[in-house]
C-alpha cells in the first residue's frame, strides 16, 4: 500500500503539513474543541455530525474560520462517509452514543451507533488505507479494580442484564475492529481511551457530572450526588485531552497501539458537589440520590477510575496542564456567559434526533 499523501511526521521538531481531517462527531463536545486545536495547528477541518448528541451551538465559532467545513448528516451513511473519507487525509473518529443517562435510556441507539459507524469509518478508511485515530473511553475497564488501569489490564464487564455495559462493551469491540483491521490489513489505526473530560461546551444533559453540578450549583438547586458520594473520578481539561489526540494522530510510529488520556489528580464525587458549590458561593444543599432513582434499577457504578498515563507520556511527553480548580472555573465561566447571553440551559435543549441533512462545505482541495 502507498503510503499517505501526506508527510508523517515523527519528531516533535519536525515541520508541521496541512492535513486535511475529517472529524466524525465534530459538532460534539470533545469534537469541536478537536476541530478547534486543529485548525489553529493549521490543518483543513471537515466535521460530520448528525446532532444527535452534538449541537450546532458548539461550531459556531468555528463556521466562520478559514479551513473549516461540516456536514450534518449520520454516520451510517456508507456513501456519504466514503466520499468524506475519499476527501480526507485522516480521519479523527469520535462520532458515538456518549453519557450513562443516554446509554441506560436509549441501548439500541448506543450499541448501534458504536458498533455500525465504527465498522464504516474502518472499512472506509481501509480501503483507501487512510489513517484512522478511534476514540474509546475508559468505560471499557469496566469493573476493574486494577488501579491505576494499564492499556494492557484486563477488562472486567458486568452482567448483559444490565445496560451500561452495552456501552463498555460496544466500545470495547470497536477497539477489537480498530486493532483487527491493522494487524490483518495494515490499517493505520491508533486507539485512544478517554477518561472523565470536561470543559466549556460540555453539555450535562447525558449525565455528565460537572456540567451538571454547575447548573444546579448556579440555580441554587440541590445538588444531587448518586449513591454514597464516595465513588472517585479523575477530570481532565478537554483542552488538554484535545492536544493529546492531535499529537498522537500525527506520528507514525504509534500505530496499532492504545493509549489512556485523562487526569490522575482524583476526587471523591461528594468533595466535587462541595468544591463546586463553593467556587459558585451557592447556597444550594447537597442532597445523596440512590443510584436505582438516578438511573433505574440494578445500576452498577464503578467505584475508582485513575489511568496510568506512562504510555502515553513516554510516547508523546503528554500530561495534563489544568488542575480541577481551573476545569471547574472554565465550566463556571462558560455557563455564566451563557446564561447572560441568554441560551437556554444544556438540560433544556431538545435533542435532535437525526436532523435534516446539510453541509456548508467547501470541497477540501
Ligand atoms: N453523578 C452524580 N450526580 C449527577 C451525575 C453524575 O453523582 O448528577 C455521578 C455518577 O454516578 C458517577 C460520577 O458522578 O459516579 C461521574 O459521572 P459521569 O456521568 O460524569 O461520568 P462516568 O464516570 O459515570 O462515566
Amino acid at each position: 500500500m502507498p503510503p499517505p499523501a501526506w508527510r508523517l511526521i515523527t519528531s516533535p521538531a519536525a515541520e508541521v503539513a496541512i492535513v486535511h481531517v475529517l472529524v466524525t462527531g465534530g459538532a460534539g463536545f470533545i469534537g469541536s474543541h478537536l476541530a478547534d486545536e486543529l485548525l489553529t495547528r493549521g490543518h483543513v477541518v471537515h466535521a460530520l455530525d448528525d446532532l444527535s448528541t452534538g449541537a450546532m451551538a458548539n461550531i459556531r465559532d468555528l463556521r466562520g474560520r478559514s479551513g473549516f467545513s461540516y456536514t450534518i448528516d449520520s454516520c451510517h451513511d456508507n456513501r456519504l462517509v466514503a466520499e468524506l473519507v475519499d476527501d480526507a487525509d485522516y480521519i479523527f473518529h469520535l462520532a458515538a452514543a456518549v453519557g450513562v443517562q443516554l446509554i441506560v435510556d436509549s441501548p439500541v441507539r448506543t450499541l448501534e451507533t458504536n458498533v455500525h459507524c465504527t465498522e464504516i469509518v474502518l472499512s472506509q478508511a481501509n480501503k483507501k488505507h487512510k489513517p484512522v485515530f478511534v476514540a474509546s473511553t475508559s468505560e471499557v475497564y469496566g469493573k476493574s479494580s486494577s488501579i491505576p488501569f494499564a492499556e494492557d489490564g484486563d477488562i472486567v464487564m458486568g452482567a448483559t442484564t444490565r445496560s451500561r455495559w452495552a456501552y463498555a462493551c460496544s466500545k470495547a469491540l470497536d477497539e477489537f475492529l480498530a486493532i483487527a483491521y491493522h494487524r490483518e490489513r495494515q490499517l493505520p489505526v491508533v486507539i485512544g481511551r478517554l477518561f472523565n473530560t470536561v470543559g466549556p461546551r460540555q453539555t450535562g444533559r447525558y449525565g455528565m457530572v460537572v456540567p451538571t453540578f454547575v447548573r444546579q450549583a448556579l440555580a441554587n438547586q440541590p445538588i444531587t450526588v448518586y449513591g454514597s458520594g464516595q465513588q472517585q473520578r479523575c477530570f481532565c481539561h478537554v483542552r488538554d485531552v484535545v492536544r493529546a489526540l492531535a499529537d498522537l494522530a500525527m506520528r507514525d510510529n504509534l500505530y496499532g497501539q492504545v493509549f489512556n488520556i485523562g487526569s490522575t489528580e482524583e476526587i471523591s464525587i461528594g468533595q466535587l458537589a462541595e468544591r463546586i458549590r463553593k467556587a459558585t458561593q451557592s447556597e444550594s444543599e447537597v442532597v445523596l440520590v440512590p443510584y436505582n432513582e438516578a438511573y433505574g434499577e440494578g445500576f452498577e457504578d464503578m467505584r475508582r477510575r485513575v489511568p496510568n498515563i506512562d504510555k502515553i507520556n513516554a510516547a508523546i511527553g503528554w500530561k495534563p496542564t489544568a488542575c480541577l480548580d481551573e476545569i471547574i472555573a472554565d465550566v463556571i465561566q462558560h455557563q455564566t456567559t451563557r446564561e447572560q447571553a441568554g441560551s437556554i440551559s444544556d438540560s433544556d435543549a431538545i435533542p435532535r434526533n437525526g436532523g435534516s441533512a446539510r453541509s456548508e462545505r467547501p470541497r477540501l482541495a
